[in-house]
């Protein structure tokens, strides 16, 4: 038998080291410090808190053995803490626990001390009010795997998502990473998996929270000295939903939190959901601990929806609300918002109040006055030939003057405004848009550039115009 703290631990961790991994042994077991032996108690210091109820959750019975082995069955563990959220007093403060097994623990009428000068030791294992059928699951009931409408762009994700509904905690998908631009559908199907799980195992904890949230929850917890509280909540939930992980960047101890709380519902064959803006590859501002265990799962993401997919989503939303939309208005809003689906969905029902307040019918018309008045400014590259339409349209002329050689005022400067945009606005080079208008060659466009510009600082209406124009290019 041992009779030194250090020689003690030592021959523990000797044993402890043959029984778990390594990165395990390194993780929670290294930075332990043997700090004295007195009366078969052994008392090792821990870094945190955290740690001390990681040790108990987790290593418990192999501690027991090894402490009991190594000073006998009368032989006792005790942990003292250096508290982590005092910088100005780092003293560590001693807890006299008993290593008692889980269930033991539970009903133990000791616990940690929240801070410092607290002689009044609190129970985290007793949150006051919080039971857990009460945990809200604050899902959005329309967000459901019926309402989501499937596409090339979403097909893996929606399948994983699905296949996590089925059995969570029980895929290869753990995490689940949704990853996808702004209103691309990755709140609706984080929410729609929360739903198919509530409906298929009632008993289940399920909790969607945004990261926001989550975030501003723990320094609150912090504020109020019950993270220990804030800890137990989230480990005690079985399918835990954090929408836009991206909004931990830069956030370290909120990181720090989640992955202690991640690690114990992962270990523990929870479910975990994560959605974000961009793949962790491309998460700046994360630790990469944290990264490494998003990618332990599966990272599915959701693209833009095609033509198609967006016709079908407007046509889903209208059946849903009793809605009937001429073919051709719901075609033309599919076409000219095709980058978001938020944005999409935003035109639709900016229309049909529209045409509700102004008792007019929805027309084609409607739709596209509509959009060029509400719909921000999306990302499509317009051709040259759209260009030259446009601007001919405007000042009516017919489109083969301005393709002509003509010298004739009025199409000499529609077609210098035609150049100007082309170069704006698309990615030709000076020579393909000068081919374009007239055959001319690359000098003479960048001449129209240059007076096209010149002209809209000194000439009012001509300004005018070429906002006019550019107004009409972006939307439609
Ligand atoms: P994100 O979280 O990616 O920004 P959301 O999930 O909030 O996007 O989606 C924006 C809107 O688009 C929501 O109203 C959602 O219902 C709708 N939406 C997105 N994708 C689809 C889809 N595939 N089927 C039906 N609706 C969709
Ligand atoms: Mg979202």
């Amino acid at each position: 038998m041992s009779n030194t703290h250090e020689s003690a631990w030592n021959a523990c961790l000797k044993v402890i080291k043959d029984n778990i991994s390594l990165q395990a042994f390194k993780t929670w077991f290294e930075p332990i410090i043997p700090v004295k032996l007195e009366d078969n108690i052994l008392t090792i210091q821990v870094p945190s808190h955290f740690f001390y109820e990681w040790l108990e959750e987790n290593y418990i019975t192999l501690l027991k053995k090894v402490i009991q082995k190594e000073l006998g069955p009368e032989g006792r563990l005790e942990y003292s803490i250096v508290m982590e959220n005092n910088s100005t007093n780092s003293t560590p403060y001693t807890v006299k626990l008993p290593a008692l097994n889980k269930k033991e623990l539970k009903n133990a009428p000791v616990s940690m001390p929240l801070n410092l000068n607290e002689n009044q030791i609190r129970n985290p294992f007793i949150i006051p009010g919080l039971k857990k059928v009460n945990v809200e699951s604050n899902l959005n009931p329309s967000y459901s795997f019926d309402n989501f409408v499937e596409g090339d762009c979403n097909r893996l994700a929606r399948a994983s998502g699905f296949a996590v509904a089925n059995k969570p905690g029980g895929t290869a998908f753990n995490p689940l990473l949704i990853y996808g631009g702004v209103g691309l559908g990755k709140t609706h199907l984080a929410h729609a998996i929360g739903i198919s799980i509530k409906n298929q195992f009632p008993n289940k904890t399920v909790l969607y929270v945004g990261s926001e949230k989550f975030a501003h929850q723990f320094i609150d917890a912090i504020k109020n000295q019950s993270t220990n509280d804030f800890i137990h909540f989230y480990q005690m939930i079985d399918v835990l939903i954090i929408d836009d992980v991206q909004f931990f960047a830069g956030k370290e101890k909120t990181q720090d939190v989640f992955f202690h709380i991640f690690n114990h519902l992962h270990q523990n064959g929870k479910q975990i959901i994560l959605t974000s803006d961009k793949p962790p590859v491309e998460m700046q501002g994360m630790e990469q601990r944290l990264l490494s265990r998003f990618k332990w799962g599966l990272s599915a993401d959701l693209g833009a929806p095609e033509l198609e997919t967006r016709i079908a989503i407007l046509e889903k939303k209208m059946y849903g609300n009793g809605i009937e939309l001429p073919k051709d208005v719901v075609e033309y809003l599919a076409y000219s918002i095709n980058t978001n689906v938020r944005e999409m969905e935003g035109a639709l029902n900016t229309l049909l109040a529209q045409a509700s307040l102004n008792k007019k019918a929805i027309t084609i018309d409607l739709a596209k006055q509509m959009v060029d008045k509400f719909v921000k400014n999306t990302a499509r590259e317009v051709s040259i030939e759209y260009i030259q339409k446009v601007v001919c349209d405007y000042f009516d002329l017919p489109i083969e003057m301005l393709k002509s050689k003509t010298r004739k005022r009025e199409v000499v400067q529609a077609r210098q405004i035609a150049m100007f945009f082309s170069k704006k606005m698309t990615k030709s080079s000076l020579a393909n848009i000068g081919s374009h208008c007239g055959g001319k060659d690359h000098a003479t466009v960048l001449h129209a550039c240059r007076t096209v510009l010149n002209l809209s600082e000194t000439d009012k209406q001509f300004k005018v115009y070429l906002e006019d124009l550019e107004k009409k290019l972006t939307i439609q």
